[in-house]
């Protein structure tokens, strides 16, 4: 990988997501030498990714280079690398550019879609974990109009039109009321010869209500919200089956026929081989840390992130696979690898929960802060800027802001294109 052998300690890190950024950005200015490897070039601001699908931004504006988040930092490196496996005996990583050896190894790998090992919804189920995933979503969800001006059946014309999404979390909220905006402002318009009005948005969920990891206000605020915008609201349902045009569930009584279904309905950790073995993961493959995020068993190897599960009392199941946890680990970790090279003792990680918040539409959000809970308006105005804030780059910041002022003034998303057309495996859907 051509990386110069220094006095300094290797700290590697796997994942320049949150976590890998934030832990990069800490030890920015100390004396290691620190080796970022990420099979992207760029970061990706995941919780804006559904607004890429439906055409309300362009993809650049929700990822940064990586390479210049690092630009100024000496002693760093990145290399554009998918690791492949880890060796921990001897301290090396086996990656698709080579192998590297290192002092102290973090893993940020993030989360992948939990398909909960149903074979068939995930071969013919779209998700929303990446900007590529996001683009093929978005292709999709014009391509499927475009096709059903071209059929006279009104049963295919549904079936294009229909859109399923299961898992009422922050993605499946947000996905769709972006949805039902687009059918209210943009469908007509564009398709005035196509009767838009039957498109349907199915929102699907195994619980009993909608943004279950919120306040019970919230998720009644929110469902109201979504309602009100047209969505079909499905609860205590869950997904059985989907074979690319029937969508089956539980119950014998509710199935649906479409050419879409968004699978939001899990992720687990997303693990690299020679640390997948079960003494390491727990049921949602997250690896298990201890308070340092030291990966238990591991003196040398860390996990911070989505991918990181550290089982307290407060939290059983390890912090919620949110941004804040893994901006916070990162930051936390770079003081204890510090601490560690200069032997002094680790100070535990705790978790300072500053809240959660979805949008669900224009004017529509619901924001549950540890001490005060809003919905509405204002909740929306503090989504925008708490997004604005944190995504990297002034220019990023700057053209999201412009698109959702223009967007809010002429009710439009003017990136609903077809870039990189996407071609599902349909073998119903003859026609097209
Ligand atoms: C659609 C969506 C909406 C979301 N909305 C919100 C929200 O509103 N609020 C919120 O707090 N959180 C939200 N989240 C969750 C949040 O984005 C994650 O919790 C957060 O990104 C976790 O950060 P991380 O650093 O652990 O992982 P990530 O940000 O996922 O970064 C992981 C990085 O590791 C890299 N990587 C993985 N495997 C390898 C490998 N083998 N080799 C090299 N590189 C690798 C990836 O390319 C990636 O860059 C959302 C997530 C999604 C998908």
């Amino acid at each position: 990988m051509n990386i110069p052998k220094t006095s300094f300690q290797r700290i590697v890190i796997v994942g320049g997501g949150f976590a890998g950024i934030s832990l990069a950005k800490k030890l920015s200015k100390q004396e290691v030498q620190v080796v970022l490897l990420d099979k992207h070039n760029y970061h990706t601001f995941q919780p804006l990714l559904y607004q890429v699908s439906t055409g309300g931004l362009e993809p650049d504006s929700i990822a940064y280079p990586i390479r210049k988040i690092l630009k100024d930092y000496p002693n760093f490196y990145f290399r554009l690398a998918n690791v492949l496996e880890i060796d921990s005996v001897n301290k090396n990583l086996k990656t698709d550019i080579g192998y590297l050896k290192y002092d102290y190894l973090v893993l940020a790998t993030g989360s992948t879609t939990n398909f909960f090992g149903n074979k068939e919804i995930e071969k013919n189920s779209m998700t929303m974990k990446t900007i590529p995933q996001s683009l093929n979503l978005r292709s999709l969800i014009l391509e499927n109009f475009e096709q059903a001006l071209l059929t006279d059946s009104l049963d295919e014309q549904d079936a294009l039109m229909n859109f399923v999404i299961v898992g009422a979390g922050p993605t499946g909220v947000e996905l769709a009321g972006a949805l039902a905006e687009i059918k209210k402002g943009i469908l007509p318009k564009d398709y005035p010869d196509l009767d838009t009005r039957r498109a349907q948005i199915n929102l699907i969920q195994a619980g009993d209500r909608v943004l279950k990891e919120m306040s019970r206000e919230a998720s009644d605020k929110a469902e109201d919200f979504l309602e009100k915008l047209g969505v079909n609201v499905w609860k205590n349902v869950r997904v059985t089956g989907y074979d690319g045009k029937n969508v089956s569930t539980n119950n014998t009584n509710i199935s649906f026929e479409t050419a879409t279904l968004i699978w939001a309905a899990g992720v687990k950790g997303k693990t690299i081989k020679g640390m997948d073995g079960e003494n390491y993961l727990t049921k949602s493959c997250r690896l298990r840390v201890n308070e340092y995020n030291q990966v238990k068993g591991c003196n040398d190897i860390f996990a911070v992130g989505d991918v990181a599960c550290m089982e307290s009392q407060d939290y059983p199941f390890g912090h919620p696979m949110m941004a804040q946890p893994a901006m916070q680990q990162g930051l936390h970790l770079g003081d204890n690898l510090l601490n560690m090279i200069e032997k002094k003792p680790l100070k535990p990680f705790i978790y300072k929960d500053k809240g959660s918040m979805a949008t669900i539409g224009r004017n529509k959000a619901v924001v549950d802060l540890p001490r005060y809970k809003f919905q509405g308006v204002f909740a929306w105005f503090v989504w925008m800027f708490v997004h604005l804030y944190f995504l990297i780059g002034f220019r990023n910041r700057a053209v999201v802001f412009i698109n959702w002022v223009y967007n809010y003034i002429r009710f439009d998303r003017e990136a609903r294109l077809i870039i990189r057309p996407y071609k599902k495996n349909r073998y119903i859907f003859k026609n097209y």
